[in-house]
């Protein structure tokens, strides 16, 4: 849905005392100009999405590069249907992108803060310096009221000091407010997520920051979204105490493929056999090579490290095996190929297929793909990885590692097949073709994204954590019909 704004709105005057529940429907002119400091994966996709929901938005980074690239209509990274967004919001002239932040202070009405939060060198905490800089910035320059709002992942008590320090540091005084609004997206999904989010979080310290975010989203509550208003202390938690969930779901089904290793069991049919109990259910519950990325291992991290300061460590000290035990999995992965490939990796050609954290990104920070395409290499294997789109972040981050175009590049002449990523690309190729291109049809599944049954029908050695190991049935006649009937039966249901 899409409601069109005045072209300016800026300074609109709020009746402060007014309610926003007394008044659900704020009208166009009500609706403030936003600003979105920090345009990366989250801030970029949340600027192009106010613009495209109707908003006037201005979009500031400090990195010229990146705001030269979205000013002429190109997303700095790989984002499903985020460039065609951007386009039309550019079009509209609803959207602009600049590096100055003195044109931002005097534009935005709600300035929504976006930068990063990495884990500090040295140590599991969050590094606040980007946030810190980017809030004292800001303020240093605001002149009239307006809110500014976090979106960053931050640490419980962030928003608090910051709203002290800002009130410190602003002509505005006490009477500038900072709120929290944690986000959700998952990158791959991100447009849908920020222009459809199964629920928004309002933290606030007053019934006009309310108003404003309520304003900021009118369209999307619109839509029926459901909203929790709340202090600015849980609405920081919500966000660390939801991906610190979906991590422990995650490491504990891979803890259970530890167990199934050691027995012989079948982790996959356990975790359809979990994942039909209604209490459990089966997102994330999926076994392979763990998880990675720009959030869920220094969220979980971050928020053991704050625990830790508030005197409440024990209380989260599960995250920290949930960590370790997503880690093994990479230890475990290598081990696994070892063995594969008889105790000794030196000279083994690697096909490793994919580098990003997971399909439909480009995000290669702390990806198990990367974690384990490197320390193949550093035992002696020659590797060569393919990724439909995060070659060129992977290879900044490992140049020395062999980066292959296509699959068949990556594929040509390899002993062992590993897969890292599961890319559609991967999960949809032909066993048989692949088949054709390697060396030995020796196959490690890391996220049991393959079909078993059809690689071991191409002739295949299959094999997978947490699943017992079949032996591959000898296919001594590799002509197109033969192969093309074992594919076919290969489709049956067991
Ligand atoms: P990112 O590294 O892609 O982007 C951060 C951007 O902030 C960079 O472009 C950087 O140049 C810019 N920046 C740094 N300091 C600045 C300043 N003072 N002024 C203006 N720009 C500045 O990071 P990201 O993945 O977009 O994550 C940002 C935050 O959002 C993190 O806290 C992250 O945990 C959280 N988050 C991310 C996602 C996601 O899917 N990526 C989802 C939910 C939450």
């Amino acid at each position: 849905m899409t409601f069109t704004l005045p072209p300016t709105s800026s300074n609109p005057s709020f009746n402060p005392s007014t309610s926003p529940s007394s008044d659900p429907s704020p009208t166009p002119e009500r609706a403030p100009r936003l600003t979105v400091i920090g345009t990366g994966y989250l801030g970029a996709t949340h600027a192009v999405s106010m613009a495209f929901l109707g908003y006037e938005v201005l979009g500031v980074d400090i990195d010229p590069r990146k705001i030269a690239l979205l000013n002429e209509g190109t997303v700095p990274f790989f984002e499903p249907g985020l460039p065609e967004k951007l386009e039309e919001a550019l079009a509209s002239g609803r959207l602009r992108f600049t590096t100055d932040l003195d044109e931002a202070a005097e534009f935005g009405d709600v300035h929504f803060v976006c930068v990063g939060t990495p884990q500090k060198l040295g140590s599991e905490a969050a590094d606040l310096r980007f946030v810190d800089s980017a809030f004292t910035e800001l303020a240093s320059r605001i002149t009239r009221k307006v809110l500014l709002v976090g979106k960053s992942t931050v640490p419980i008590g962030t928003a608090e000091r910051l709203t002290a320090l800002v009130q410190q540091i602003s002509p505005l005084g006490a009477e500038l407010e900072v709120a929290w609004n944690p986000e959700f997206l998952r990158e791959g999904f991100a447009v849908q997520d920020t222009l459809h989010p199964d629920r928004l979080v309002f933290g606030v310290s007053s019934p006009w920051a309310e108003d404003r975010l309520r304003a900021a989203f009118e369209p999307i509550l619109a839509e029926g979204t459901p909203l929790i208003v709340t202090d600015l202390a849980t609405a920081e938690l919500v966000k660390s105490a939801a991906n610190s969930f979906l991590a422990t779901k995650i490491s504990y089904i891979n803890a259970m493929s530890e167990v199934c290793e050691a027995t012989g069991a079948d982790v996959t049919q356990l975790a359809e056999a979990l994942g039909l109990d209604d209490r459990i259910g089966s997102k994330f519950l999926k076994p392979g090579l763990g998880f990675g990325g720009g959030c869920l291992p220094k969220d979980i991290r971050s928020f053991k490290h704050r625990a830790e300061e508030l005197g409440i460590g024990a209380a989260v000290a599960f995250l920290g095996e949930v960590d370790a035990i997503n880690i093994r999995r990479r230890l475990r992965t290598v081990a696994l190929i070892r063995q594969v490939v008889g105790g000794d990796l030196t000279g083994v050609r690697v096909a490793a297929l994919g580098a990003a954290f997971k399909p439909d990104s480009d995000d290669v920070r702390d990806a198990p793909a990367l974690d384990v395409a490197r320390m193949l290499y550093l035992e002696g294997a020659v590797v060569s990885v393919y990724d439909p789109e995060a070659a060129v972040n992977a290879h900044r981050v490992y140049p020395d590692l062999e980066y292959a175009s296509t699959l068949d590049q990556a594929l040509a002449d390899a002993d062992v097949t590993v897969l890292l990523t599961e890319w559609e690309e991967f999960r949809t190729a032909d066993p048989v073709e692949m088949g054709a291109r390697v060396r030995s049809r020796t196959v490690v599944d890391t996220r049991n994204a393959l079909s078993p049954d059809r690689f071991r029908a191409a002739g295949w050695d299959y094999w997978a954590l947490g699943r017992p190991h079949t032996a591959p049935v000898p296919v001594s006649n590799r002509s197109e019909s033969v192969l093309a009937t074992l594919d076919k039966s290969a489709d049956l249901p067991c």
